[in-house]
């Protein structure tokens, strides 16, 4: 198993108590799997996907990664685990606005000191942006920033991508158009997806479902 979880809760703070968003999650994730996770609106989703990432701490349970808690891990190990192994797509497709196509596709394989600019060059043709390499986010389509995105995600080669509603922001056409290349890349690069949407019809591209409800998996 690339990624387990055993028995993971998780509830925030707020005024009126702590409210317990989820409650006893286990699942595995093989190398390579390609998996939808649904649920309503406000069901942990991407609760669950930041805690996958290590964007936040789960209160209780397990995350291995590669076999390893990743709650044993410190703040400078958690960044690396983010940093080195997991390549992640918001709905916000979240690029860096002062910095060009180019360098946000290179972004996160430079910080992991993995940069290869022939696989950079690759991904750009392969998302349709080696025209467009020296524009910045704010001259972008959505469609387009979420093609940098998935290639910035991609380029330093992480086993695990998460996505979260990836496609969202974007016109059906357009959003199919993005998921078709997010998926062939995937399962050409080998790595794991996890894809959160509420989307029956996208979930049902993937490879298998997990379905959210009341804080546990169905
Ligand atoms: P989903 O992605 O499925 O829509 P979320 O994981 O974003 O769901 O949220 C699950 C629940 O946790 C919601 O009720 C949400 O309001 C609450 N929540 C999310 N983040 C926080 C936070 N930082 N503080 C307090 N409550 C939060
Ligand atoms: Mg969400």
């Amino acid at each position: 198993m690339l990624l387990e979880l055993k028995d993971v809760s998780k509830s925030y703070p707020t005024g009126e108590g702590p409210i317990q968003v989820l409650s006893g999650i286990s699942l595995g994730l093989p190398r390579g799997a390609c998996v939808a996770l649904t649920g309503e609106s406000g069901s942990g989703k991407s609760t669950l996907l930041h805690l996958v990432g290590g964007l936040d701490r789960a209160d209780t349970g397990r995350i291995l990664f590669e076999g390893r808690d990743i709650a044993g891990l410190g703040e400078v190990g958690l960044a690396a685990f983010r940093r080195d192994s997991v390549g992640m797509i918001f709905q916000q497709f979240n690029l860096i606005p002062s910095l060009d196509v180019a360098a946000n596709l290179a972004f996160q394989a430079r910080l992991a000191g993995r940069h290869d600019a022939r696989w950079c060059e690759t991904l750009a043709e392969r998302l349709g942006l080696a025209e467009l390499l020296r524009r910045y986010p704010e001259q972008l389509s959505g469609g387009q920033q979420q093609r940098v995105a998935i290639g910035r995600a991609l380029a330093a080669r992480p086993p695990l991508i998460l996505a979260d509603e990836p496609t969202g922001n974007l016109d059906e056409a357009t959003g199919d158009a993005v998921l078709d290349l997010m998926l062939s890349l995937q399962a050409e690069t080998g790595a794991a997806l996890l894809m959160v949407t509420h989307s029956l019809r996208l979930a049902a591209r993937l490879g298998s479902r997990l379905h959210l409800s009341a804080g546990r998996l169905a």
